[in-house]
């Protein structure tokens, strides 16, 4: 069955005893869908040893299992922290990390090997958007870096999609621009694997999603859930996104 979803990516804010409290208090919300956190890499470990109704995942793991490669921290690590789920191809880190398809590509089959699920994040740059080539760029994204996996393994991952000129911007995309994007990955992915794959994909919205504008596009029949930055930095905001009420439920 298609898993509702919200899920908040920390980034690089906060520190340890800022997380620990906002941990603590997410974990005490009452949720009527599947909640993750990302926290910073430093406190993946400790949170994931505590993990019961919130999920715990890394922001980032690279592609190799073991080995020279200083400062990296793989998939394969991430499990044994107890990590359950990586964020993979998120924007920030396709463009100040370089990321390119092909790497990210390399990323989910690691994550799945590991027994991680991937949180595959695809979107557009303003750009691309105003030359109305917005879904020809993101079906490439999804092409690149999802549809080699067989079936049963593109199963196992959510996708996100997430407009670049929304991410932290306070631009949302209207419920009419995220319906039409999700329905369009929906149909690709029915066209590449089949109709039940497709139902059973969750695809969550990220931009700017916050307490006044979450439950129109959690509303959108093609949008399961949200991957929320800023908005998940508060409890009492993340608590409005993981209510049943916002969710109509
Ligand atoms: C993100 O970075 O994944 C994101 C959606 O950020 P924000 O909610 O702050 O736009």
């Amino acid at each position: 069955m298609r898993r509702k979803i919200v899920a908040g990516n920390w980034k690089m804010n906060l520190s340890l005893s800022e997380a620990r409290k906002l941990f603590s208090e997410v974990q005490q919300l009452k949720s009527s869908v599947d909640v993750y956190v990302f926290p910073s890499a430093g406190f993946v470990t400790e949170f994931a040893a505590n993990q019961n109704n919130v999920i715990v995942g890394a922001q980032n793991g690279y592609y190799k299992d073991s080995g020279a490669y200083t400062g990296e921290m793989s998939m394969k690590q991430w499990a044994s922290c107890g990590a359950r789920a990586v964020l993979i191809g998120h924007s920030e880190r396709r463009e100040y990390f370089n990321e390119t398809s092909t790497l990210l590509k390399e990323k989910i089959d690691a994550a799945l090997r590991n027994g991680l699920t991937p949180f595959f994040c695809c979107g557009e740059p303003l750009p691309i958007r105003e030359a109305r080539t917005y879904l020809d760029y993101v079906k490439k994204q999804i092409e690149k870096s999802l549809f080699h996996l067989p079936e049963s393994e593109f199963r196992k991952c959510v996708v996100a999609y997430e407009p670049i000129w929304a991410i932290g911007s306070g631009l949302t995309a209207s419920t009419e621009q995220a319906e039409e994007m999700h329905a369009a990955i929906r149909s690709w992915v029915k066209e590449h694997y089949n109709e039940e794959t497709a139902e059973n994909c969750s695809i969550l919205y990220g931009g700017s999603c916050n307490p006044s504008n979450a439950a129109a596009l959690f509303a959108c029949p093609n949008v399961d859930g949200g991957l929320i930055g800023g908005a998940s930095l508060k409890a009492e905001d993340f608590a409005v996104l993981i209510d049943p009420a916002t969710w109509n439920m």
